[in-house]
């Protein structure tokens, strides 16, 4: 119910970047108007440059209000000056003037700041606008000419500047699509509290490196690590502490990794690692620096030490097993190590 909308949600349809962008132009578009005020002066036509006078005040008034988040009435302010701008600038000194060209501008911003049906509707509008000021000029003479080499000057300016601002539009929208692409996949593969991969991406990476495995065997071990009495934490110092908790775990297991292993958040307050090229001996000291630093992290809350440890499961992965057989058996790692007082390191026999 876009249209029954109050003004203050209505503005906040359009993404943060479009009003950037949107004062961006706004700043450029002042500037040529200036630039145009002081050539219609020197080509001796004050009407021209009158117009543009109150174009830079409309602009500066536009800005002012995006600046105090008006964003309706800055838009409506750059949509009326940009139409009878386009439409005076055409009639007074003719098409070839190329002020008609600006009108265009609006296609794209129509699309990305109002609802499709919407923008649809004022795309028609602009096109009868559009092609009505261009018949019109069929039937009519410029009501104030000016000579014809100035006029191929602002007709080479016009476009000019109207390349620059597409070329800038394009470049605008590839960057937002990009880093909301980037976002997307990022959001996609990790677990938003602890910045490490998720359950589905941890699956999706270990079942490459199996694939892998199966062309040239190596050395393959998985970690399964698993925070002891963590419902204390919660329970003793509150769920937000035990969010600080398992981020501090997180990034120091991040710390411990190597560059070709990966870790990721298995459960709640479980982790998984993948280390490939790893033998048994290495994994197990590896394990226990682990084990030692997560015991040895120093967090506090309300000046008092909050004391965590970690319990580690360790196997090697066999040649064509399922993905979900090592995982199981480093699950029965896991659980000897708790069984046995919790804060250890067990393996499973392969
Ligand atoms: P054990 O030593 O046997 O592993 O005991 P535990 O208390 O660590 O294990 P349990 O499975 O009983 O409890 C895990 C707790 O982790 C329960 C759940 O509320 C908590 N938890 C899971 N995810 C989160 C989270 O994202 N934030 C916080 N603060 N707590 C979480
Ligand atoms: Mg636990
Ligand atoms: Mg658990």
């Amino acid at each position: 119910m876009q249209g029954t909308q109050p003004e203050h949600l209505r503005q906040r349809d359009a993404r943060p970047e479009f009003w950037q962008l949107s004062m961006r132009c706004c700043q450029l578009a002042g500037s040529v108007d200036v630039a145009f005020l002081f050539i219609f002066l020197m080509l001796g036509s004050p009407i021209l440059a009158w117009i543009n006078v109150v174009s830079v005040a409309m602009y500066i008034y536009a800005y002012r209000a995006f600046q105090q988040r008006r964003n309706q009435l800055a838009v409506m302010l750059i949509r009326v000056e940009v139409l009878v701008h386009a439409g005076l600038g055409t009639v007074l000194i003719g098409w070839e003037s190329g002020f008609h060209y600006y009108l265009l501008m609006f296609i794209p911003a129509l699309f990305v700041s109002m609802p499709t049906r919407t923008a649809w509707i004022y795309a028609g509008w602009l096109w009868a606008y559009y092609v009505g000021l261009d018949v019109l000029m069929w039937f009519i003479e410029p009501l104030q000419p000016i000579s014809s080499n100035a006029l191929l000057g602002v007709h080479v300016f016009n476009l000019t500047v109207v390349f620059c601002m597409f070329s800038y539009l394009a470049l605008f929208y590839v960057a937002t699509v990009t880093r909301a692409h980037k976002k997307l996949a990022s959001m996609a593969t990790t677990d938003s509290l602890t910045g490490l991969f998720n359950r589905r991406h941890m699956i999706e990476l270990t079942e490459k490196v199996l694939a892998r495995h199966q062309r040239h065997p190596t050395n393959l071990t998985l970690m399964l690590m698993d925070i002891d009495h963590f419902k204390q934490v919660n329970d003793q110092y509150g769920h937000d502490m035990g969010d600080r908790v398992l981020q501090a775990v997180s990034d120091l297991l991040k710390q411990s990794m190597r560059e070709q292993d990966f870790i990721g958040r298995w459960g709640g307050e479980e982790f998984l690692a993948i280390l490939p090229d790893t033998n048994f001996n290495h994994a197990g000291e590896s394990a226990e620096r682990i084990r030692k630093r997560v015991e040895e992290l120093e967090l506090y809350s309300d000046g008092i030490r909050v004391c965590v440890t970690l319990s580690i499961g360790i196997t090697q992965y066999r040649a064509d097993e399922l993905l979900s057989d090592a995982i199981a058996r480093a699950d029965v790692a896991l659980y000897e190590s708790k069984s046995a007082g919790r804060n250890r390191v067990e393996v499973a026999e392969v």
